[in-house]
């Protein structure tokens, strides 16, 4: 009699093979990496001798869950911030944590971390997309699990490449280092057409075909990704993908959410995996996708979790339970999606979405040895049928935690036992992760105090230490006119002058002493009309002020950076407790006044209760003995241009 390595007997062994075969008191023998046997669990105790057999009555026997888009170091970003639009979410905290914390410590903790999550709720594959990802493909070697690991590239510059260059030849060395592993399956991950370009796809296709590991990248996530991709690149992230030719490998795709019809046609006929993630999809509102349309199509469909910073956790059940109740609930028909079919979804049909269904996704003679023990015999899965075979498929999505997973194996080896993790040492990863944690708590407690930490967060800025001296005066608007045909001629020089509308969005705290940002819209008007918008954010922080007979002297800290984002987008990321918007048209004059420069301002503001005209005079100081004979000369113009002191205001327009 021959022996084998390990026999598991009086299960209820679900095979997901094509034929959908279960069998009830079943058992699987395993002997190195491989599936022997499957068959009742009477035959296969006659026919084995084993070196070891684990008794699994009252429990069910899968496939191991197959997660097809990950990205898992980013476990430690987990549950740092939700509930915010995906700009403000991606650019306001996950790419300035990730630029300062991400670091091979950090992918390796995160990792572990997700391995030893995932190993507890039943995953024995993932496909990830994330930096310094050898770091990734060591821990989930040292952990047994199998892996797609793609090394993550794109036009930005990223944590461990500051160029695409870097980024592929990276990516080139991960991929020769690591090809021949019989679990880790090395490759390239164009993170998105929105932040790739063609060069970086069509270098990434060949890098695919050359190894021949399959291309990891994200398509057609949210609907304005879709607009966006008609306008710059005539066609669905879909079509741009095909036309760079990343379908002419084997592709794993997340998301897909806003796959048209003919995108879906597309994704059949040349074979392109599917990986829809249903809890970040409906986190970060990017939809549902089209599951039941994918799978009548023939796409290969699996099923993801994506980062726990959009999920936040890596469960498979999860994902299976929502992939069941989710195209029922929009279609209005229970039978959208059968139980069976969601459960696929994270096995057979998961192999398939990920390319790799000769070897795992289904409980075969010959297959890899990569399997679940769930335990049917809690509070929540009782009792138990079994007068129809499909019965089970019910239980396995509908009442399943990810707590009820006793066992795993992965390539016949076991990785849990009776829960308790053989291959990771938990303890050590959980404080691992919580030092790090620390240090990222700190740095964002300390940036929420700081409104200058908080836009260098998303900007490079200039900084300037202001001294000015300025008057502003209410006036009217004749003398608006006067004023200005005045500081065109003697004692003035008017040195040049513009016009231009500005638009200026006041954030405002409580605590003034936090200062204040001001988004600034600024159209200049020039002789051919108006030449486009420029946007610039600037905070400025409390003055100092000294007061003369009508000037203010004022010495403030400012800093200015180029506004890229939507107004919307700064105020979800600030959270002022107070906004003020003016508009005003302003018009702007540089002269000289005795041999001594100054900025004058005359503005009207629109939509405001105190319209004006105001009249403002400008000038930068460096010494307390300019300031005082700068601001001398200012009553001197003040009396020249007949302006009463008593027009004189002290304060700014946002506190009018
Ligand atoms: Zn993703």
């Amino acid at each position: 009699m021959p022996t084998i390595d390990l026999l598991l007997t009086h299960a209820t062994v679900v095979t997901m093979d094509s034929n959908g075969t279960i069998m009830h008191d079943g058992a699987v023998a395993i002997t190195g990496d491989r599936i022997v046997d499957i068959g009742p669990s009477a035959d296969l105790v006659a026919r084995h001798t084993a070196q070891h057999t684990i008794d699994c009555a009252g429990c069910a026997i899968t496939p191991g869950l197959i997660n097809a888009h990950a990205h898992v170091p980013m476990s430690l970003l987990r549950g740092i911030v939700a509930d915010l639009q995906l700009d403000v979410w991606l650019f306001g905290y996950m790419f300035p944590v990730e630029g300062k914390f991400v670091s091979p410590e950090f992918v390796r903790t995160g990792t572990l971390l997700s391995c030893a999550e995932m190993i507890r709720s039943g995953t024995t594959t993932f496909v990830d997309m994330y930096f310094f990802e050898e770091e990734v493909a060591k821990a989930a070697d040292q952990a047994g699990m199998r892996a797609v690991c793609g090394q993550s590239v794109m036009r930005l510059p990223t944590p461990d490449a500051p160029s695409f260059d870097e980024g592929l030849e990276r990516a080139t060395r991960f991929i020769d280092a690591w090809h021949t592993h019989p679990r880790i399956t090395p490759t390239i991950a164009p993170h998105a057409p929105y932040t790739c370009t063609d060069e970086i796809y069509q270098r990434a296709v060949e890098l695919c075909a050359k190894y021949k590991v399959p291309l990891v990248t994200h398509l057609s996530e949210t609907a304005l990704e879709v607009e966006e991709s008609y306008q710059q690149r005539a066609g669905t992230p879909i079509d741009y993908a095909d036309r760079v030719g990343a379908f002419s490998v084997p592709c794993i795709a997340a998301h897909c959410v806003h796959a048209t019809n003919e995108d879906i046609k597309v994704l059949a006929e040349k074979g392109v995996g599917v990986a829809p993630c249903p809890t970040s999809n409906l986190k970060l509102a990017s939809g549902v996708a089209p599951y039941t349309k994918f799978i009548q199509s023939g796409v290969r469909t699996g099923l993801g979790t994506d980062g726990p910073a959009s999920n936040d956790d890596q469960d498979m059940f999860s994902e299976i339970h929502l992939a069941a109740l989710l195209p029922k609930g929009i279609s209005g028909d229970p039978t959208a999606m059968p139980a069976k079919q969601a459960f696929a979804l994270a096995t057979s049909s998961g192999a398939r979405a990920i390319h790799q269904e000769h070897a795992i996704g289904s409980l075969e003679i010959g297959k890899q040895a990569d399997l679940v023990v769930i335990n049917l015999r809690t509070a929540h899965n009782s009792p138990s049928y079994t007068y129809a075979a499909d019965a089970i498929y019910n239980q396995l999505v509908y009442t399943c935690h990810a707590s009820d997973v006793r066992d795993v194996l992965v390539a016949g080896q076991l990785l849990l036992r009776n829960g308790q993790l053989l291959t990771i040492d938990e303890q050590q990863v959980l404080a691992d992760a919580r030092r790090i944690a620390h240090d990222i708590n700190l740095f964002l407690a300390n940036r929420e105090e700081n409104l200058l930490d908080k836009v260098l967060a998303i900007s490079p800025v200039a900084a300037s230490e202001i001294f000015e001296v300025q008057i502003k005066a209410r006036i009217t608007p004749t003398q608006a006119d006067t004023i200005s045909a005045q500081l065109s001629q003697l004692p003035f020089h008017l040195i040049r002058q513009n016009s231009r509308t500005q638009y200026d969005t006041y954030f405002m705290w409580n605590d003034v002493t936090q200062g204040r940002i001001r988004l600034r819209e600024d159209h200049r008007h020039d002789a051919n009309g108006r030449t486009p918008p420029y946007y610039t954010l600037t905070l400025t922080e409390p003055a100092t002020r000294i007061e003369h007979h009508t000037a203010v002297q004022l010495s403030r800290a400012r800093y200015t950076a180029q506004a890229n984002h939507t107004e919307r987008f700064y105020r979800e990321y600030f959270q002022p407790n107070q906004i003020i918007t003016i508009t005003k048209e302003r018009r702007r004059m540089h002269i000289t006044y005795k041999e001594t420069e100054f900025a004058i301002n005359i503005d009207t503001l629109i939509n405001s209760a105190h319209s004006g005209p105001y009249l403002e005079i400008k000038s930068r100081t460096w010494s307390q003995r300019d300031a005082t004979h700068k601001a001398l000369l200012m009553d001197e113009m003040l009396r020249y241009l007949g302006i009463n002191d008593e027009t004189v205001i002290k304060h700014e327009y946002v506190e009018l």
